[in-house]
């Protein structure tokens, strides 16, 4: 069975033994052998499969195996004398039922849809960012058909797949030169082994950050070859510590933005444009992890205040990088600017090709960034940056409408409650900021909160949601205004249930 599906043994009803040859071993009683007589073969299930309606369509192998463990597991529980067993469990009816089930549980996806009722936008485990429409279309038209990722159609002759996004990149931050790769992560690897390979780096202690997935810079930095000099303290680091730290072994000054956390009170941080300064007077590229990276001001539209990637490269940092799916709202992606000497380093470095990125993420990313050219427009279009600003009375209204779409006056055992409350912009972005909005509270008499948070989970699509003082909590401002009625029906589904 080594080949069999993850899901076949999930699924067991009947807890999964190893198969032996026991039957043929003395000592097992008659209760046991007569149940071993009625356990059907193999074949004879087979043969009935091919008139069962579900059954008939599923890939052969997977259904041998499936029929097969069904009946080994059966087996088993005869021979380790399990007290449940019954004659029932041997007819071809129970038997195909269970064989439904697995298959069933086997033929679908893992990786699904769920309904995001966290009020956590930019949600690392419930896949960061949405896609905006243009980006998903533009997947769409590239993915099923071939493409100019690597060809010039001017001169007719090999390009590089980074020239889709350079030019864009660059009109939007006023960088010069501009690359991708996989995801943050190894664009901070990467820039690293290329400038700090063998050579120190020096972080402020205040800024080692550790984001989610355990991304830790030390580690990076480790991996990388390059070697961590930190500097200053947690709370405190000034113009001085860098300097001090400075010698001929320095590849690289580093300067992370503290992007999941707030370091508060007794303060002191060395802001970019004096170490740009610094770097210039000793010769040493300066480079910026912003970590969620934003081309908007956010602070026109919402209380959230973040520096915009435009800042960074304004203050002259050699190398500014930054993810695509954090508040960027595109697909996962990790964004390197810098001066054409920087960039062309970079891509000439081996590692490149190893993290190179997908094509799929590159229309998505095309696209994403194509929309920032018209502000007002990227903030309607693009999901994260829409529900991250959208209005207080927006999400009130998306309350109320579930609200009554919940009521109902004939069943007393729903509550619906309307809730204040705050959602975050997650992905380690923004820590301290809090935007006010509006939770749908659900409690059902007879029914614990995490009963209903364990019901909706299991609906299809899953229903993320939190519980708060045993009530079960739904934040607006994550909820898709099309994903109201199906919130309402599993909802309905789970009090008929109960
Ligand atoms: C999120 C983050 C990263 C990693 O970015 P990914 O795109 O998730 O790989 C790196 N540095 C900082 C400061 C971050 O916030």
């Amino acid at each position: 069975m080594m080949n069999s599906p993850r899901t076949l043994t999930q699924s067991a009803l009947i807890p999964e033994a190893t198969m032996t040859d026991s039957e043929n071993k003395p000592g097992i009683n008659s209760t046991q052998q007569s149940l071993l007589k009625k356990l059907p073969g193999i074949d004879h299930i087979l043969e009935i499969t091919k008139q069962d309606e579900i059954l008939a369509d599923i890939p052969k192998k997977l259904l041998t195996d499936t029929v097969r463990q069904v009946v080994d597991r059966l087996r088993n529980a005869i021979l380790e004398g399990h007290q449940k067993l019954h004659e029932n469990n041997f007819t071809d009816t129970h038997i195909l039922g269970k064989i439904q089930e697995i298959v069933r549980s086997a033929m679908s996806l893992n990786l699904v849809r769920t309904i995001n009722a966290t009020g956590i936008v930019v949600h690392t485990n419930l896949g960061r960012s949405l896609l905006a429409k243009d980006a998903i279309d533009h997947i769409h038209a590239i993915s099923g058909r071939y493409s100019n990722l690597e060809y010039n159609l001017a001169t007719g002759k090999r390009g590089l797949r980074y020239t889709a996004v350079e030019d864009i990149l660059c009109e939007l931050t006023g960088a010069e030169s501009a690359m991708v790769v996989n995801n943050n992560a190894a664009a901070v690897l990467l820039c690293l082994d290329t400038f700090a390979r063998h050579r120190e780096v020096i972080v402020s202690r205040g800024e080692l950050v550790e984001i989610g997935g355990s991304f830790r810079i030390p580690d990076v930095m480790e991996k990388s070859g390059a070697i961590l000099k930190e500097v200053g303290t947690t709370n405190r680091t000034h113009l001085n510590d860098y300097k001090r730290a400075i010698s001929e072994r320095t590849g690289l000054l580093l300067k992370v933005h503290t992007s999941n956390y707030g370091i508060v009170g007794f303060t002191s941080a060395v802001p970019l444009n004096e170490l740009v300064e610094l770097g210039k007077q000793v010769h040493v590229p300066v480079m910026e992890d912003l970590g969620s990276g934003t081309l908007i001001d956010f602070s026109r539209y919402s209380p959230l205040k973040e520096p915009t990637v435009q800042d960074s490269v304004n203050t002259d940092a050699d190398i500014v990088t930054f993810s695509g799916d954090k508040l960027l709202g595109g697909p996962q992606a990790g964004i390197i600017l810098g001066n054409r000497n920087i960039i062309e380093k970079i891509r000439q470095n081996p590692l490149t090709r190893a993290l190179r990125i997908d094509k799929l993420t590159l229309a998505a990313l095309e696209s994403t960034l194509r929309l920032y050219r018209d502000e007002e427009k990227a903030i309607h279009a693009i999901p994260t940056l829409r529900m991250l600003t959208c209005s207080l009375e927006t999400i009130e209204k998306k309350a109320s409408q579930l609200k009554a779409l919940l009521d109902q006056p004939d069943d007393v055992r729903l509550t619906v409650t309307l809730i204040d409350s705050a959602s975050r912009a997650g992905g380690g972005s923004l820590p301290l900021f809090e935007l006010p909005s509006k939770c749908v509270g659900l409690s059902i008499s007879k029914m614990t909160a995490s009963v209903i948070e364990k019901t909706l989970r299991g609906n299809n699509p899953p229903i993320i949601g939190r519980i708060e003082d045993d009530i079960f909590l739904m934040d607006m401002r994550t909820v898709q205004s099309d994903e109201l009625a199906e919130i309402a029906n599993a909802v309905h589904t789970c009090l008929k249930g109960s």
